[in-house]
C-alpha cells in the first residue's frame, strides 16, 4: 500500500474518532457472558494460529478464522470478540511481513474490525439472537444475518477507507465475493462449535478445533504447491521463449520482459562477470525503458567477496536497511527490496541478475527458486545466441584477411540498392581493385608470402574508413569497396589515393621459397575501376560489372597501376 504522511494522519484521526467509542458502546450497550479465562486463552491461540494459515483461492489469499471469532461472539458477546481481534491483529503485525508500516496497519484494521463487530452484534441481537439458549432455527437465522452483515460491512468499510486514502483497486469484486462465500460456509462451524462447547466446554477444541487446523494446514500446503506448479509451467514457457531467441539482444529483452510476469519488479539489471572478474552492465530495465546504462543504480567495477554479492546463492534483501550488506552498490532511494541471483553455467557464475522493488518484503523463497531456474535457462540461451552471432559473423568474413567476404558484399549491396531507391542514398559508387601481376609474386616468393601480402593489402584498405563504406574481398586478389552517397568524382579521388598509397608502400614478407627466412620488403601496384549509380548502372549487378569493366579496360589494358573510370558508349577513361 502507498502510505503517505497524509494517509497516516487521516487514519490515526479516524482511529481516535471511532475505536474508543466502539469499545465504550460494546462495554455499555451490549450483553456479555461471564468470562472463562482458560478457555478464552485457548480461543485466542486458535484464532492466531488459523489467521496465520492463508490459503490461495482463485488468486485471492484468504484466511478461515471467522468461525472462531463468531463462536467467541456467540459465547461471550461483542466486547470479548472485539478485544480478541485487536490482540490477534497485534500479534500478526509481527508474524506476517508487509511493506505497510505496523502502526498504520494496526490502526487501519482496528477501525475496520471494531465497526464490523459493533454493527454485526447489533444486527444479531436485533434479529433475535441472544447469549442465552436459542432454538436452533433462531440461531441459524440470526447467525446467517449476522455473518452476512459482518462480511459485507467489512468489505464496504475496506472499499470506503481505501477510497478515502486514494488507493485504487485495493479491494476487488472477487475478494468481496470470496469473503462472503467463505464467511457463510464457516457459519455452521461456528454454530456447531458453540453448541458443542456449551455441552463439553473446552474439549470442543480437541474435537473440532484441532482437526480443523490439521485439514487447513494440508489444504494450504496443497494449494500452495498448485501455485508452485503454475509458476513452474510458466517458467517452462519462458524457457521456450528464450530458446527461440537467436540474437543476444533478443535473449536479454525476452528474459527481462518475461521474468516480470512471474516476479514483479521495479528495475532489473543484468551484469556480466566473465571478463577477468570485472562487472559489466549488459542490459537493464528501469521503468519502461530497456537500456545498456543504468540511471538509478551503480555497482563496483570488480567482483569482490567484500561487496556482499553472493556468487553461489540467490539472496534476498527485503528491507532498505539490509541493502547496506551490498557494499559499493547504490540503488534508487525508493528501492526497499533487492533480489540478487548469480547466473551460472556449468556450475560457474558468469553474471548476476539483480531485481529491485519499491516495496519491503517484495520477494519470497518460491521466487528465488524460480529465479534460479530462469537464470539457468537464460545462461544457456545466452551461450547459444552468442554462438549463433559468432557463426553468422564468421560466415560473412574472409578467413584469411578478416575483412568481409563476397557473400556479405552481395547482401550489403542489395541493402544499399534499396536505400538508393527509397531515396535515403543519393548516389552509390563502387571501386573494384586487383593486384597487378600477382601471379608472378606468387611464383617468386611462394603462395604463403602471397597470402601475407593479401592480408597486408586488406589492412591497408581497411584504414580508408568512410561513413557507410563496405570493404570486401571479392575473390582471389580482387577487392571491392561500396560507397553510399559518394559521387563519381569523390570515388575516383579515393581510388587514386588508394592506388598511390599501395604504390609507395613497402610490404614485409618472409619468402617461403628461399632457404634463409630473412624478411624482405616488396612493392606492388594495383589497378582499379570505378563506376557510380545512377549514371553508370541501373542495379547492383550492373554497378559491379561496370566497375570491373573499368578495372580491366581502363586499368589493366591501359598499362596497370591506374584507375579506370567507367564511361558508357565510349572507351574507358584513365586517370593517369
Ligand atoms: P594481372 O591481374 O595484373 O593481370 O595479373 P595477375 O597475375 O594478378 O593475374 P590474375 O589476376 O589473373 O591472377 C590472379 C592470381 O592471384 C592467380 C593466383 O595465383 C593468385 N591468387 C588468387 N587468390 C589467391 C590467394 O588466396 N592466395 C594467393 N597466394 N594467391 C592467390
Ligand atoms: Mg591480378
Ligand atoms: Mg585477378
Amino acid at each position: 500500500m502507498n502510505v503517505t504522511a497524509a494517509n497516516k494522519r487521516n487514519i490515526y484521526v479516524l482511529w481516535l474518532l471511532i475505536v474508543p467509542f466502539a469499545f465504550y458502546a460494546a462495554l455499555n450497550f451490549f450483553p456479555s457472558n461471564s468470562y472463562d479465562y482458560l478457555n478464552m486463552i485457548i480461543y485466542l491461540l486458535f484464532l492466531i494460529a488459523i489467521m496465520m494459515i492463508s490459503i490461495p483461492v482463485d488468486r485471492v489469499s484468504i484466511t478461515l478464522e471467522r468461525w472462531i471469532i463468531f463462536s467467541l461472539f456467540f459465547q461471550y458477546g461483542v466486547l470479548s470478540e472485539m478485544v480478541f481481534m485487536q490482540i490477534a491483529m497485534f500479534v500478526l503485525l509481527f508474524t506476517l511481513k508487509s511493506s505497510t508500516p505496523k502502526t498504520f496497519r494496526f490502526a487501519f484494521n482496528s477501525i475496520v474490525f471494531s465497526v464490523v463487530s459493533l454493527v454485526g452484534g447489533y444486527v444479531f441481537y436485533a434479529f433475535g439472537g441472544s447469549l442465552q439458549n436459542m432454538s436452533l432455527a433462531n440461531f441459524f437465522i440470526a447467525g446467517f444475518i449476522y455473518a452476512s452483515v459482518y462480511s459485507l460491512v467489512n468489505s464496504a468499510l475496506l472499499i470506503l477507507i481505501f477510497k478515502m486514502l486514494k488507493q485504487k483497486n485495493a479491494v476487488t469484486k472477487k475478494a468481496v465475493l470470496w469473503d462472503f462465500v467463505v464467511t457463510i460456509l464457516l457459519l455452521p462451524f461456528a454454530i456447531i462449535f458453540t453448541l458443542l462447547f456449551q455441552q463439553i466446554s473446552g474439549k470442543a477444541f480437541l474435537l473440532i478445533g484441532v482437526p480443523f487446523i490439521l485439514v487447513l494446514l494440508v489444504t494450504s500446503k496443497y494449494l500452495k504447491s498448485d501455485i508452485l506448479n503454475d509458476l513452474l509451467s510458466s517458467a517452462a514457457v519462458i524457457g521456450h521463449h528464450l530458446a527461440e531467441s537467436l540474437r543476444v539482444d533478443d535473449v536479454l529483452r525476452t528474459f527481462v520482459e518475461k521474468i516480470k510476469n512471474v516476479i514483479p519488479y521495479e528495475s532489473a539489471y543484468i551484469i556480466d562477470l566473465r571478463v577477468g572478474g570485472n562487472l559489466i552492465m549488459l542490459s537493464c530495465v528501469e521503468g519502461e525503458f530497456q537500456r545498456k546504462e543504468a540511471m538509478n543504480f551503480s555497482f563496483p567495477s570488480k567482483n569482490n567477496v567484500k561487496d556482499g554479492l553472493d556468487v553461489e546463492m540467490t539472496k534476498m534483501y527485503l528491507t532498505r536497511k539490509s541493502l547496506s550488506a551490498l557494499n559499493g552498490f547504490t540503488f534508487a532511494p525508493s528501492v526497499e527490496s533487492v533480489l540478487a541471483a548469480p547466473v551460472k553455467r556449468d556450475g560457474k557464475t558468469e553474471g548476476f541478475l539483480i531485481l529491485t522493488s519499491n516495496q519491503k518484503y517484495a520477494f519470497d523463497e518460491v521466487q528465488t527458486k524460480m529465479v534460479d531456474l530462469l537464470t539457468s535457462y537464460f545462461a544457456t540461451a545466452m551461450v547459444k545466441a552468442r554462438y549463433y552471432e559468432k557463426t553468422v559473423e564468421k560466415s560473412t568474413r574472409c578467413a584469411l584477411t578478416g575483412i568481409h567476404n563476397y557473400h556479405y558484399l552481395e547482401q550489403k549491396l542489395d541493402e544499399e540498392i534499396v536505400h538508393f531507391h527509397t531515396g535515403e542514398v543519393q548516389s552509390l559508387s563502387a571501386i573494384m581493385l586487383d593486384i597487378d601481376h600477382f601471379k608472378s609474386i606468387n611464383d617468386t616468393y611462394g603462395h604463403q608470402s602471397g597470402n601475407d601480402l593479401l592480408v597486408s593489402l586488406a589492412n591497408l584498405l581497411s584504414k580508408f574508413q568512410h561513413k557507410g563504406m563496405t570493404l570486401a574481398r571479392y575473390g582471389g586478389e580482387e577487392f571491392t569497396i561500396i560507397l553510399p552517397n559518394f559521387s563519381k568524382d569523390e570515388a575516383i579521388k579515393l581510388a587514386e589515393l588508394i592506388r598511390k598509397d599501395v604504390e609507395k608502400s613497402k610490404f614485409e614478407i618472409i619468402p617461403d621459397l628461399s632457404d634463409n627466412n630473412e624478411p624482405i620488403n616488396v612493392q606492388m601496384t594495383i589497378s582499379l575501376g570505378v563506376a557510380t549509380m545512377p549514371e553508370d548502372a541501373k542495379d547492383g549487378k550492373d554497378l559491379l560489372r561496370n566497375a570491373d569493366r573499368a578495372l580491366y579496360i581502363g586499368g589493366k589494358q591501359a598499362g596497370r597501376n591506374r584507375v579506370g573510370i567507367y564511361e558508357e558508349n565510349s572507351g574507358m577513361k584513365v586517370t593517369n
